[in-house]
């Protein structure tokens, strides 16, 4: 857009910028492909030696526009969406991380983001070590090698909320002169710029609050463009020397501060291909309208409902930011100072069996394998997402096996609360 505008402005006005008799809202360019006129344009396109659209497994524009989005709110440069949060992930490691290297990963991670470093990419023979988010400088300062190339934390761990310390983390991985990928899911853009505060790179899974109504999976990454590669150019080869598979381009001197990204597109999309459809851009537009006013309810509501369960007798532990006493509170208020999201966790006294119990009485809060919607829905991690893990794994990933995850929607916080009670009172 021409101006800066407040967060509220570009949820609904950023992106898609129609011209004289252009459609006013967002079009589905619902094609794989695009038209020249001559043989040699197209050439061009693939040589990258002119910016357009070919193919949508590399590019898409009603993507470019949500991506363009997305990034304006993060306070980013350059922005891709990919099919979903796994993907995002994925490409924002792998894009400067190959066989050989080595990641500095906080154990307060999603469990799809536990697996996808500890196991799959361990395969691709990119080692991970998995620290303490809340350990000192120096112990975190031990756990990076010579081949360290990035640091990987979430703001708002899902499913323990645990909130990063972000500078801290900014300050370690500057240090050690290497990146770090803040995955932004739970508090979104709207309540957290983690940019701002010395990431450099942002992963999300759009397919949480920025949908918002668990229509579509899909994921961005925006890069902040701060981080210099060309200073490491032995650290980031990738990134700094020609690419072979276009005619020798360096990402770094042809794109400068787009480097990041255009790397991962022309690199990762063109041959991986997990793009996201238009189609669900579409929807993850409509979506991210409603942002600025969705993240305010839910984080209002989540407060509700943790302050009710702090207080209920057959409740063993609630933790929630928002609430005073939780030992995230501090964090939560410097990071995310207007609402800590929507997501709570609880254990029962009776332990994991009172959990499924109680869960199972919900009439209002939904069973399902999602998080971060419009509607209430719960799940018990250990049971459900986190399956896989080891009882030490989980316990390291701050997910104790009675926790259960409660996401708070935007319904009345009354009626939340009313549910739960009735639900509790059958245990
Ligand atoms: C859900 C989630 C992911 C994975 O995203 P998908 O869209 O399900 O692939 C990654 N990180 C966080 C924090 C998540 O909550």
């Amino acid at each position: 857009m021409k101006r800066e505008y407040a967060k509220e402005t570009v949820c609904i006005q950023a992106g898609w910028q129609p011209g004289k008799g252009e459609p006013r809202v967002l079009p589905i360019y619902q094609s794989t492909t695009f038209k020249y006129e001559t043989s040699e344009q197209m050439g061009r396109l693939f040589d990258l030696e002119d910016s357009g659209y070919f193919y949508t497994r590399l590019q898409n524009p009603t993507n470019d526009c949500v991506a363009s989005k997305i990034c304006e709110l993060e306070g980013g440069v350059a922005a891709m969406l990919t099919s979903s949060g796994q993907a995002a992930n994925y490409y924002a490691v792998f894009n400067i991380c190959e066989a050989g290297d080595h990641v500095v990963m906080s154990s307060c991670v999603y469990g799809g983001t536990f697996n996808l470093l500890a196991v799959t990419m361990k395969k691709m023979g990119i080692a991970c070590t998995v620290v303490d988010p809340d350990a000192d400088e120096e112990t975190l300062a031990a756990a990076f090698r010579p081949n360290t190339k990035c640091v990987l934390a979430e703001t708002l761990a899902n499913p323990a909320l645990v909130v990063l310390d972000i500078e801290k983390f900014a300050r370690i991985a500057h240090a050690n002169q290497v990146p770090l990928i803040v995955d932004n899911t739970f508090p979104t853009p709207i309540l957290c710029n983690p940019i701002k505060w010395g990431a450099d790179i942002v992963t999300h899974s759009t397919t949480k609050y920025m949908d918002g109504h668990a229509m579509c999976v899909g994921g961005a990454i925006v890069d902040s463009g701060n981080f210099d590669w060309s200073l490491y150019p032995d650290k980031f080869p990738g990134l700094t020397t020609p690419d072979e598979s276009y005619h020798g381009i360096v990402y770094t001197e042809k794109f400068g501060k787009a480097a990041y990204i255009t790397k991962a597109t022309a690199q990762l999309m063109r041959d991986l291909g997990s793009i996201q459809s238009p189609q669900n851009a579409f929807l993850l537009n409509v979506g991210l309208e409603t942002l600025h006013l969705r993240m305010p309810r839910h984080s209002e509501n989540a407060l509700a409902v943790a302050e009710y369960l702090k207080n209920h007798d057959k409740v063993a532990w609630v933790k929630y930011p928002g609430l005073k006493d939780d030992p995230y509170h501090e964090l939560a208020a410097k990071y995310m100072p207007d609402g800590a999201s929507g997501v709570v966790a609880f254990g029962l006294k009776g332990g994991r069996k009172a959990a499924e119990a109680m869960m199972d009485k919900l009439e209002l809060a939904a069973i399902v394998t999602h998080v971060a919607d419009a509607r209430t829905c719960v799940l018990h991690p250990a049971s459900h997402t986190h399956r896989q893990m080891t009882d030490e794994q989980l316990l390291e990933a701050g997910v104790a096996p009675d926790l259960i995850r409660f996401s708070v929607g935007i319904e009345n916080a009354g009626d939340i609360i009313k549910d739960l009670e009735q639900a509790m009172s059958a245990v």
